[in-house]
């Protein structure tokens, strides 16, 4: 499984040199696969649209690379340029926007203006774009007579005339209200699993979210979490899927550090029976103990102490017994080293850490073909292409069926194992 795309220590710096200089993207990495929907959610003037601009071409890395398709764009020269551009992505943009006074089929038809197509194949393709996204009986109208929501599906079928696989929208609901909104994600979506394109679409609305596969929260020009989005099916399978809690957790709560999901977590475990207060109170004391602010015996005086002396007044073998769990359960989740943003390691690469430590503790025999094979089953995993139940599928199906070759209680426990290093994002 090869990425899309791919930015190797991208850094965008506008009016380099300068007393105004800005380093609007800060040396990024990442990687994009096929047919994802993505999206690169942050506040205003934190990169998005920057971001989008360096994939399409239009704005060259200062320091880095960006690689799409498995060309470096910064080494195309301006025809390659040109013609990748015109082949292979489809913009959405609001400021690239669709000409006023042409109408609505012209507006499409005008990236065709360079292909070898004849005129009627043309007209064929327009038409059926057209058709499909409910603008045909406009097609005569001036752009400026839509509204904002038909002059956006007039954007989407211009980007999709060329063929492009790739998909690029700055911001396409911005303008909209929430019914068109909703029409025009519902269309996003339908690119991605029908035509099986692949969307980036950036946005500050986190009405948004729920639509990718993978969300990248941008601050500042730089990446500061990836959330694997499990309510969305799988771009695998598109059907049933098991969910891990923090992944449940991390999509319910898109604005909470890790190691407060973490401590949400726990406390999900054990606190159920309790009252919500003292649940908050309780998660915050587990929080401190992840982060090592308080020990374990500072966690268990908190649990058993009264609310007088702000503790949690919870009876003192229950207090001992909780502080037993949750040192255990934050245990399990320090498995490895802990780094800093580990999440923001690419996804080969915690593939490959993940395989490491699983081969840590494996006595069997294992070829180079399932060593590769493992760490590609391992990134699907990673990137939320697969859930579990596949992975723990994929590692014990021989090698000719596409999988490791594991014996099924191997299987079992390597991904048992792998997710439980996987919730410690
Ligand atoms: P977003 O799309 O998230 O609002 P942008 O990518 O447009 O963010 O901008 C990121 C930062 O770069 C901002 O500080 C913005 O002012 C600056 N910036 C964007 N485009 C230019 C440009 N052409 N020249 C100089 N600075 C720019
Ligand atoms: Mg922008």
């Amino acid at each position: 499984m090869n990425p899309i795309i791919k930015f190797e220590n991208l850094s965008v710096v506008y009016d380099l040199g300068k007393s105004n200089e800005t380093e609007a993207l800060k040396d990024i990495n990442l990687e994009i696969y096929p047919q994802e929907y993505i999206i690169f959610f942050g506040p205003s003037g934190c990169g998005k649209s920057t971001l989008l601009y360096t994939i399409a071409g239009l704005e060259y890395p200062t320091r880095g690379r960006v690689i799409v398709d498995g060309k470096s764009i910064k080494d195309l020269s301006l025809k390659e340029l040109i013609s990748f551009h015109r082949s292979a992505i489809g913009m959405i943009f609001q400021a690239y926007y669709l000409l006023p006074t042409l109408n609505v089929r012209d507006n499409i038809l005008l990236p065709q203006l360079f292909s070898n197509a004849s005129g009627r194949e043309r007209e064929k393709k327009a038409e059926n774009l057209m058709k499909r996204f409910g603008i045909y009986e406009l097609r005569n109208k001036k752009i400026s007579q839509l509204s904002g929501g038909q002059q956006q599906r007039v954007a989407i079928a211009r980007a999709l005339i060329n063929g492009a696989g790739i998909i690029l929208a700055d911001e396409p609901t911005g303008n909209l209200d929430s019914k068109n909104a909703k029409v025009l994600l519902d269309l996003l979506t339908d690119l991605q699993e029908k035509d099986k394109k692949t969307i980036i679409h950036v946005t500050h609305n986190p009405r948004d979210i729920p639509r990718a596969n993978r969300v990248f929260y941008i601050e500042d020009g730089k990446i500061i979490r990836v959330v694997v989005n499990t309510e969305k099916p799988t771009i695998e399978s598109m059907s049933k899927r098991k969910v891990s809690e923090l992944e449940r957790l991390a999509q319910a709560y898109p604005y909470l550090t890790e190691t407060r999901l973490r401590a949400k977590l726990i406390l999900n475990h054990l606190l159920l029976p309790f009252g919500v207060d003292i649940q908050q109170k309780i998660e915050k004391a587990i929080e401190d103990y992840i982060k090592g602010r308080i020990n374990k015996e500072m966690l268990f005086k908190f649990l058993d102490s009264s609310p007088e002396e702000g503790g949690a007044n919870l009876y003192t073998q229950r207090a001992r017994a909780l502080t037993g769990e949750i040192v255990k359960l934050a245990g399990e989740i320090k498995i490895i080293e802990e780094e800093k943003y580990p999440q923001l390691t690419l996804p080969a690469e915690r593939a490959a850490k993940i395989r490491i430590y699983l081969l840590d503790n494996y006595k069997g025999h294992i070829s180079f073909e399932q060593l590769k094979r493992l760490d590609d089953v391992l990134a699907q995993r990673v990137i939320g292409r697969i859930r579990k139940k596949r992975l723990e599928e994929l590692l014990d199906l021989p090698l000719k069926k596409g999988g490791v070759g594991l014996n099924r209680r191997t299987a079992r426990r390597f991904a048992r194992q792998a997710e439980l290093i996987l919730m410690k994002k």
